[in-house]
């Protein structure tokens, strides 16, 4: 540091503004922490690196918890939404998500205010090139600051870091690379060079975003038209409707020629010539991938969005390439409708380094170093909603640890944030982890519907949910009590809107809407009458679903409680796995590289096997006995 600079004191230091580090710094901030967020250009805060959307199925999900929490990324998706669609509607009520397609400009714009306005929250535009750590002794070490490029130092009890794709981040197109954190910005090699020092395990992950084109250039009529929902649904407890102006965005389709002109040229690809070394996300293939991987397929789909109210730009999702540009532009010209289109910018894909994050423990702090937190992309997620939940979760517990509070921990069966942290520290990502409704066990229980009554009572505990969540949250429970009572005590007739039953037996309400005929919203001017309720009615759909999937939940309940009473038998921290006769070598490594704190997370480790458990069960039980 050079002489007549003075480090500067926070209790709470995050690193990035993307949108992990967006909830990261404003909910250790609202937790009353001095907080600094120190990002590289603070004109790109909460920037989208790719789509201009945010939710879609189960990532909707993890968004209504964020917002449940008390985090902001549903707020401010409300504010800047531009088209809306709930998902899944076709199915059950456990796998509706909703999905906004967001003024990408305006996001940016509201969430950088929004963070203006916390009180103990400090922007700083700069680069951290490096951590000050401390030794704490037994190989563990301590965090106690950053030093910034330009030489400054900041003082911290805890560091987040959510540098996204930064980290020795590089783009290619085609045959061309460049260093970059993402389009056109400098990546953040000092940082990177500094942090794989620390002896942490490192992989190299690649994602990829396609090209946008000019609104003027394209031939509108040729495509399908896609509206938004007539009446959006809200990511955010807090908003009462959605006012702002809708869009519509046009499906279209690639050929047979566009298939020949990529198959052509696959050679030049970066991801097939050996150039791209990093491993891409499956469930998200480029166009080139899909192609070789689909090669029956006749043609793909392919949505052409807006990126915001005032911009030409447009997004073509599904086409994510990082093919040659004279590629992307003849692969563009073979599309319907697309014949003239004019390329703004080119896709492309970019490298950059991620942690093992088997090295985190369930609050998201490194376990050998003691106050810095991961979230977001570096931990090898991939996705806006994904970094936001870990990015709230990291904020809290650096806020924790900094106020010398315990952790908070989500667990599994109560929240998809739970199970994605879990995944990730149990797992390992092998590739960009995004979330599924597949990924939860007790996905009957966490719907968008109730994430306010899972998780509001915790972000109210810890200081981060305001009091008009919290008082939104008690009328919704009051509602619903009062609903289910009425419900069960009224039988069907015409009091109720209901055709009068000839039987002497008369259905009660209840048990009439268990049919799969029935809707609560046959009912919901008579209740609401009857209630006099005078906000919103969203609570009805808690209530039907309850009712209606109340043997399935009920069944689903009893299963994972007696899973959890065997299960979630702790296992003592620094527990010797070698010392357990009867497991396998590759068993025994995988044990002690995880370190599971539970049975559970023990049998969810790729390779662990339900036998394994159940030698480890036995021993500890009879340890247990013998202590
Ligand atoms: P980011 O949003 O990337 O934010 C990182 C922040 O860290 C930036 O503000 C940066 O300035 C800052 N920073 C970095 N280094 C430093 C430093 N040393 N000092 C200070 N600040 C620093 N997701 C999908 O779900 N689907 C997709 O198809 C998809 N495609 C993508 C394509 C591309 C080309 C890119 C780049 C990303 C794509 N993503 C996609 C991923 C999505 O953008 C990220 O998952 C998400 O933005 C990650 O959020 P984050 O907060 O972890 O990081």
């Amino acid at each position: 540091m050079s002489l007549g600079m003075k480090q500067i004191r926070y209790e709470v230091i995050v690193i990035g503004g993307g949108h992990a580090g967006c909830e990261a710094a404003r909910a250790a901030a609202r937790m009353g922490l001095r907080t600094a967020l120190v990002t590289m250009n603070a004109d790109l805060i909460a920037q989208m690196s790719c789509n201009p959307a945010i939710g879609g199925i189960a990532k909707g999900h993890l968004v209504r918890e964020v917002d449940a929490l008390g985090g902001i990324m549903g707020q401010i998706t409300d504010e800047v939404g531009i088209q809306f669609r709930l998902l899944n509607t076709s199915r059950g009520p456990a796998v509706w998500s909703p999905r906004a397609q967001c003024d990408k400009k305006q996001y940016r714009i509201a969430m950088k205010a929004r963070l203006e306005q916390e009180k103990e929250l400090r922007i700083l535009q700069a680069e951290v090139a490096e951590l000050v750590l401390e030794e704490q002794g037994g190989g563990r070490r301590r965090i106690t600051g950053v030093t910034l490029a330009d030489g400054r130092q900041l003082q911290a009890a805890a560091v987040v870091i959510t540098t996204g794709t930064f980290l020795k981040g590089l783009a290619h197109v085609g045959e061309t690379k460049v260093a970059c954190g993402r389009n056109g910005e400098a990546p953040s090699n000092l940082l990177g060079e500094a942090l794989r020092g620390l002896g942490l395990r490192w992989s190299r992950l690649k994602t990829g975003t396609p090209p946008r084109l000019d609104a003027r250039s394209i031939d509108w009529n040729r495509f399908e038209p896609q509206y938004g929902d007539e009446k959006p649904t809200p990511f955010s407890f807090l908003t009462a409707s959605i006012e702002r102006e809708q869009v519509c965005c046009y499906l279209a389709y690639t050929n047979l020629r566009t298939h020949e002109i990529l198959q052509n040229a696959v050679s030049r690809s970066p991801l097939y010539s050996g150039q791209i070394e990093g491993i891409g996300p499956r469930y998200c293939p480029s166009i080139e991938d899909k192609i070789v991987k689909f090669p029956d397929k006749v043609r793909h789909q392919l949505f052409l969005e807006p990126e915001g109210l005032d911009t030409n730009e447009i997004y073509v999702n599904g086409l994510s390439t990082s093919m040659p540009l004279d590629v992307q532009l003849e692969v563009l010209s073979s599309i319907e409708g697309l014949e003239n289109a004019e390329m703004i910018r080119p896709g492309y894909a970019i490298e950059y380094d991620a942690i093992d994050p088997r090295q985190l423990d369930h609050s998201l702090q490194v376990k050998q170093i003691a106050g810095l937190f991961l979230a977001g992309q570096i931990n090898g997620t991939s996705g806006y909603e994904e970094a936001a939940i870990q990015g709230l979760i990291a904020g809290i517990n650096a806020a924790r640890l900094a106020g010398q509070l315990d952790p908070v921990v989500l667990d599994r069966n109560s929240s998809y944030g739970g199970i994605l942290v879990d995944d990730l520290v149990t797992k390992g990502a092998d590739e960009p982890y995004r979330m599924f409704t597949s990924r939860a066990e007790n996905r009957l229980h966490l719907r968008i519907d109730n994430a306010d009554e899972r998780l509001t009572p915790i972000g109210m505990a810890i200081g981060l949910a305001d009091a008009r969540r919290v008082e939104l949250l008690e009328a919704k429970l009051r509602w619903k009590q009062q609903a289910q009572r009425l419900l069960r005590g009224n039988r069907i007739g015409s009091e109720a809107g209901l055709p009068e039953s000839n039987s002497s037996d008369r259905p009660t309400l209840e048990q009439w809407l268990k049919r799969p005929e029935s809707s609560i919203n046959q009912l919901s001017v008579w209740i609401s009458d009857r209630l006099g309720v005078n906000g919103s009615l969203s609570f009805l759909t808690t209530v039907e679903t309850e009712i209606k999937y109340s043997g399935y939940m009920d069944r689903q309940k009893r299963e994972m409680d007696r899973l959890a009473g065997d299960l979630q038998r702790p296992i003592p921290k620094g527990f010797d796995f070698e010392s357990v006769p009867g497991l396998s070598r590759e068993v025994r490594d995988k044990l002690k590289l995880v370190q599971p704190t539970t049975l559970a997370q023990a049998g969810r480790i790729a390779g662990v096997t339900p036998a394994a458990v159940g030698i480890l069960h036995v021993y500890l039980n009879i340890q247990s006995v013998q202590s």
